[in-house]
């Protein structure tokens, strides 16, 4: 717990208790198709809550720095997007959900276009977009964003990037393909180097629940006051993190959690209640899908305890009506 939170409240008392309930949780894997994955401790677990007025609750092992593998890849769209434009976006990737695994090697029928940028074909083609409109600097520019919006400076582990960019054969694959249709310019190397380097940027718990209220408040890091992506970018980033940030579990999560998320395989999850909160789980066990098991379980059941659902009766949703009548 940090300045700002107290003991008594009730956010605390609720995540420490979800901690304990799902300490014994040890269903999944760590991941192991990048190899230095691998020597993650699959006992570690954090919950961590800040809310866009910058209180933060935080249990566990939110101190942690992990990779945020795809965690990332929302960041790098609403780059993506203030750079080029949604419509531009829009002409090299798609919005739908894929139904598939995170890494599959396919493309919409038709436009050739990735289906949405929170699956690696996606990523991989808003990388390097970002690498074709700021060349060897893109990826400093992406680091200094994802900290502004983490609210302190972050680093690679340089160990894991090393490590998927030596055994990342699908991922090149993925890019070749897309180079292929023309979806990525001809540096696709380049660009997937930035890909595996954003993945690998070390992150904590408490980071991705401060990107994460950073979304929630309309793209201003609740306590350094930063801006860290325009207003409009944000809605952009929520609706593809509600409709496909958990992969081929994202209808799943829409129904049973209700807000927009994001999950990576390092163990990371971030979930954002629009303009309330941001809340990230580490554990490193990943289910079937590729997320944390333990983060699951935490957000089924803190959206169900506050009813931090979209669509939840005690959340009021616009107050559009207000205004016009
Ligand atoms: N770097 C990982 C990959 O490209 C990220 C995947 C993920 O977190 N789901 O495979």
């Amino acid at each position: 717990m940090v300045p700002g939170a107290s003991e008594s409240h009730e956010l605390q008392r609720t995540i420490d208790a979800l901690h304990s309930r799902y300490k014994p949780l040890t269903d999944g894997d760590v991941a192991s198709y990048i190899p230095e994955l691998t020597k993650a401790n699959p006992e570690h677990f954090g919950i961590c809550i800040a809310t866009a007025e910058g209180a933060v609750f935080e249990t566990g092992d939110c101190d942690r720095a992990f990779t945020i593998q795809s965690i990332s890849k929302p960041f790098t769209f609403g780059m993506a997007i203030e750079a080029y434009g949604a419509e531009t976006v829009a002409k090299y990737v798609g919005v739908e959900p894929s139904g598939d695994v995170f890494n599959s090697i396919e493309l919409m029928s038709g436009s050739n276009r990735p289906h949405n940028p929170m699956i690696n074909a996606g990523a991989i083609t808003v990388s390097a977009l970002l690498h074709a409109r700021y060349g060897d600097e893109a990826f400093d520019l992406i680091l200094e964003r994802f900290s502004t919006a983490a609210g302190r400076r972050l680093t690679i582990d340089a160990d894991v990037f090393e490590s998927e960019r030596r055994t990342g054969h699908r991922n090149r694959a993925i890019a070749h393909l897309l180079l292929n249709f023309g979806l990525v310019h001809d540096a696709a190397e380049r660009a997937l180097d930035v890909y595996f380097k954003q993945c690998s940027i070390l992150v904590t718990c408490r980071d991705l629940a401060m990107m994460g209220a950073t979304l929630a408040n309309m793209g201003k890091h609740p306590i350094t006051g930063a801006q860290a992506y325009e207003i409009p970018s944000v809605r952009s980033m929520l609706s593809i993190m509600f409709t496909c940030g958990m992969y081929d579990y994202s209808g799943e999560w829409a129904y049973r959690v209700g807000v927009p998320a994001k999950s990576g395989v390092a163990g990371g999850v971030i979930a954002v209640v629009n303009r309330q909160l941001g809340i990230a789980t580490y554990s490193p066990r990943l289910d079937k899908h590729g997320n944390s098991a333990r983060g699951i379980e935490v957000c089924v059941e803190l959206a169900s305890r506050f009813g931090l659902h979209a669509f939840d009766c005690l959340n009021v949703g616009s107050g559009f009506l207000q205004v016009i009548l």
